[in-house]
């Protein structure tokens, strides 16, 4: 493992936060800003976003002084108005398996990590997180021992991408055989409590003419937040991943709390249902291997039952440790013998190989320092979420 602790140039104010940001913004919205902003005709404002949007999310700029095909005189306009800061990089691990994690500042206090790893989807996939925290306690994950502090906003996810793009000079995007050609959200925090903002950033790194990720490699990972399933698939056509994790509605309720709200019948109703779903765009399953908690054969077997009709692959997760974890990770002869029987079912490969354990960066291991503020606030949040 090597620790990079030097940290990236905080591009724009001092902290590295997003001030009156382009990025974040669509392009529709963009070009409606730029107009009201410039005082630019319809035409006009559509033909600089247009320029903009090029330089941002293809090349990669971060200072409207490099764009050249735009008047000095208006450059030093957009300038005065407008920021194209990127997070900071308050620390970068690098993993002996080459998996990288970066801890990244918004604001004072505001900090989430995302986690880069080469080899998985097509290329590599990046790991982004949706939220400051957690709101829900998910008993074998880090990241629910840190409450919510906020949601993150899109130009925040959006920055995940960007920051993870400068540091493996993943630049232009429209390059062949790009390293990061997947996008996962299976960082800190819960998605579907966030969606119009997760909605948003897909948007923007799906859009063609910039950072240009097809949908199908996008996947958007819930705990089961049934009530946003529909609207995610609808307006995003992003892909699925459920974290499962129990067969049986006494165990899930324990290991997964938010199934006391949406219980299992529900949460596969949803899946049946979820927009797009087919045999070649098949809703992932996840499940976590706990030593004689979930691990035993009947489970498997009640697994391929349960996602009988239902275009499913499955992921299992060997169990990835942190301090004070009340559980172990199943034997390895275990995970594979579980792993057997779902195989034999038509399901291949399911067994999801840890990476970058060596710098906490694998699987529920994330967290940050953040803490919240005030539990009114949390309350807030929660109360705004369905
Ligand atoms: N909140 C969302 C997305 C983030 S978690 C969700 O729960 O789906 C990403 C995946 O890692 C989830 O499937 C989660 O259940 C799993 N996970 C959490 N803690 C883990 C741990 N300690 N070991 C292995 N997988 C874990
Ligand atoms: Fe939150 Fe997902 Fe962790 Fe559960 S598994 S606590 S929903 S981040």
């Amino acid at each position: 493992m090597s620790i990079d602790q030097k940290p990236s140039k905080p591009l724009g104010n001092k902290e590295g936060a997003i001030g009156s940001a382009l990025i974040g913004l669509t392009r529709a919205e963009m070009r409606t800003r730029l107009g009201e902003d410039l005082g630019l005709s319809p035409a006009q404002a559509k033909m600089r976003s247009n320029q903009i949007w090029q330089w941002i999310y293809n090349f990669g700029v971060t200072d409207f002084a490099a764009m050249t095909n735009i008047a000095k005189e208006m450059r030093a306009k957009l300038s005065a108005l407008y920021t194209l800061a990127r997070p900071q990089m308050v620390e970068r691990q690098v993993s002996k398996d080459g998996t990288r994690k970066y801890l990244l500042r918004f604001a004072p206090g505001i900090e989430v990590e995302a986690v880069f790893i080469p080899g998985v989807g097509r290329k590599g996939a990046l790991c982004v997180s949706s939220q400051v925290g957690c709101t829900l306690n998910c008993t074998f994950c880090h990241t629910g021992t840190q409450n919510l502090v906020r949601n993150l906003t899109p130009a925040e996810i959006v920055g995940q991408v960007l920051a993870c793009k400068d540091d493996i000079e993943e630049w232009p995007s429209s390059k062949v055989d790009r390293d990061l050609s997947n996008i996962v959200f299976m960082g800190m925090g819960e998605p579907l409590y966030n969606t119009q903002n997760v909605a948003k950033a897909i948007e923007i790194i799906a859009d063609d003419e910039g950072i240009a990720l097809s949908r199908r490699r996008i996947t958007v990972s819930t705990s089961g937040v049934v009530s946003q399933m529909q609207a995610l698939g609808e307006t995003t056509q992003a892909m699925l991943a459920i974290s499962l994790h129990a067969t049986n509605d006494a165990l899930r309720d324990e290991l997964v709390p938010i199934n006391r709200k949406h219980n299992l019948a529900e949460l596969m109703e949803a899946c049946r249902t979820y927009p797009g779903a087919s045999n070649a765009r098949r809703i992932t399953f996840e499940y976590v291997m706990l030593k004689g908690v979930n691990d035993s054969l009947r489970e498997a077997r009640d697994l391929v039952r349960l996602l009988k009709g239902i275009p499913a692959k499955i992921n299992l997760i060997p169990f990835n440790p942190w301090e004070g974890a009340p559980y172990q990770c199943s034997d390895w002869s275990q995970i594979e013998a579980f792993a057997d029987i779902i195989n034999r079912a038509g399901y291949s490969s399911p067994i999801r190989t840890p990476r970058g354990r060596d710098i906490a960066a694998a699987c529920g291991q994330l967290k940050s320092d953040s803490v919240k503020i005030r539990a009114s606030q949390l309350r807030k949040e929660k109360l705004g979420q369905e």
